[in-house]
C-alpha cells in the first residue's frame, strides 16, 4: 500500500502564544502582552512578522476617533510584512516561506460590483487589518491569503512596511487626482503618507508643492523632489500657491480640517481636491458657489487595491522611490505613538517585533 506524506502546512508548531501590542481601551496606552495563537480558518495564513509600520490611522484606531469604531481588545497595524509560516485550509495563493504584505484591506467578498470592477477597497463586506480584525503589531499575524500581496525579492521588509499603507494610499491618491506632466500638485502634510505622495506625484510628471508646519519636513520634501515648499505657520499656502497660478490638484494628507480648507483654496479653476487624511474632527467648510463656478472636483480616496500595491512594489524594486523610516522595537509602541503625535518622527516609524 502506498503511503502518502501529507504536504506540510506549517513550519512551526512549537508555540501557543506570541507577543503583540493590544488596545484594551480607547485613549489608553497599548499593552504589550502574550496573546493566544489562533487556529487558522478557511483561506487564512499565519505570518511571522518581520516589520510593521506605524500609520497615523493606528492612532485614530486606538483613540476610537472615527464614526465607525473598532471593538477592543484588538491589535492595530496594517503595514505588517513577514514570512508565511502556516497555511490554513484551502490556501493555494501563497506558499510557506513567501514574504507577504498585510494591508488595510484584509478581506473583501470578491463577488460584489465593487470587487469585480477593480474597486475591492469599496466592498461593503470588507475587513480591515488592525481595525476590525487583528493586525500586524505582533510577532505573528493571521491574514487572508487572497488579500496579502507578495513582496518582491530585493525589497527590504522595513521599506515594504510603509509602502503597504502609506505607499499604496498615496500612489492611488495620485491616480485619483489624475496628475499629468506639468501639473502643479499641492501635497498638504509631509508625514508617512506625504513623503511618498511627493514622489508618486513627481513620477506622474507633476511639479510638487509641499506644505507642512515643520521645517524639517519641508527639507525632506525638497530632498524627495518637491520643487516648492511652504511652511503654513509662516506663510499663507493659499496666497502662495495662487501666486504660482493655482494647483491643478491638491492632496490632503494633514490630520487637520483647516489644511483641507486651505488645500481647497489653493486650486486653480478646474482643479481637483483629493481627501485622504481622516482627522477626528470630521467637518470642513467648503463654499458651494466657488465650487460650482470654478468647476472644482472633490474626491475621497481610500487606500489602494492589491494591483496598486504590486505597482508600488514594482516602482520601489526598480529604485524609483525612497522610503524614509526609522526602526524601533514594538515594545516601545506607546513612546512611538507619542512621538508621531508630537511631530517628532521624520516620516515613518517601523516596528521590529
Ligand atoms: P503623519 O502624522 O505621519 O503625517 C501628518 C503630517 O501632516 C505631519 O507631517 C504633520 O506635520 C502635518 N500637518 C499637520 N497639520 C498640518 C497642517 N495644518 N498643514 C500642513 N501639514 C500639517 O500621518 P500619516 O500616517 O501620514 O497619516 C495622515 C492621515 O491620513 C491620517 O489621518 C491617517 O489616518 C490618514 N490615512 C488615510 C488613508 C486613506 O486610505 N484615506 C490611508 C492611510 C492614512
Ligand atoms: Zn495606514
Ligand atoms: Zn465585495
Amino acid at each position: 500500500m502506498a503511503v502518502t506524506t501529507p504536504k506540510p502546512t506549517t513550519a512551526d508548531q512549537s508555540f501557543s502564544t506570541y507577543r503583540a501590542a493590544v488596545v484594551h481601551e480607547f485613549h489608553k496606552p497599548l499593552s504589550v502582552e502574550q496573546v493566544p495563537r489562533k487556529q487558522l480558518e478557511q483561506g487564512q495564513i499565519l505570518v511571522k512578522v518581520e516589520a510593521s509600520g506605524l500609520c497615523h490611522t493606528d492612532i485614530h484606531a486606538a483613540n476610537g476617533d472615527w464614526p465607525v469604531k473598532p471593538s477592543p481588545p484588538f491589535i492595530p497595524g496594517h503595514e505588517g510584512v513577514g514570512k508565511v509560516v502556516e497555511l490554513g485550509p484551502g490556501v493555494t495563493e501563497v506558499a510557506l516561506g513567501d514574504r507577504v504584505a498585510m494591508p488595510w484591506l484584509g478581506y473583501a467578498c470578491g463577488t460584489c460590483d465593487h470587487c469585480i470592477s477593480g474597486w475591492e477597497t469599496l466592498c461593503l463586506e470588507q475587513q480591515n487589518m488592525g481595525y476590525s480584525i487583528d493586525g500586524g503589531f505582533g510577532e505573528y499575524a493571521v491574514a487572508y491569503a487572497h488579500y496579502v500581496v507578495k513582496v518582491p525579492d530585493g525589497i527590504d521588509p522595513f521599506d515594504a512596511a510603509p509602502l503597504t499603507c502609506a505607499g499604496v494610499t498615496t500612489y492611488k491618491a495620485v491616480k485619483v487626482a489624475g496628475t499629468r506632466s506639468s501639473d502643479l500638485v499641492a501635497v498638504f502634510g509631509v508625514g508617512g503618507l506625504g513623503h511618498l505622495a511627493i514622489q508618486y506625484a513627481a513620477i506622474a510628471g507633476g511639479r510638487v508643492i509641499a506644505v507642512d508646519l515643520l521645517d524639517e519636513k519641508l527639507e525632506l520634501a525638497r530632498e524627495l523632489g518637491a520643487e516648492f515648499t511652504i511652511n503654513a505657520t509662516k506663510e499663507d499656502p493659499v496666497a502662495a500657491i495662487q501666486a504660482l497660478g493655482g494647483a491643478d490638484q491638491a492632496i490632503a494628507l494633514a490630520v487637520s480640517p483647516k489644511a483641507f480648507e486651505q488645500a481647497y483654496g489653493t486650486l486653480r479653476r478646474g482643479g481637483k481636491l483629493v481627501f485622504v487624511a481622516l482627522p477626528a474632527d470630521n467637518n470642513v467648510t467648503i463654499p458651494i458657489f466657488e465650487t460650482v463656478l470654478n468647476g472644482i472636483t472633490i474626491a475621497g480616496s481610500i487606500v489602494g487595491t492589491r494591483t496598486d500595491l504590486r505597482e508600488v512594489f514594482e516602482l520601489h524594486a526598480a529604485g524609483k522611490t525612497k522610503v524614509i523610516r526609522e526602526v524601533r522595537p514594538l515594545v516601545r509602541v506607546n513612546e512611538a505613538i507619542a512621538d508621531l503625535e508630537a511631530g517628532r518622527v521624520v516620516a515613518r516609524i517601523v516596528f521590529a517585533p
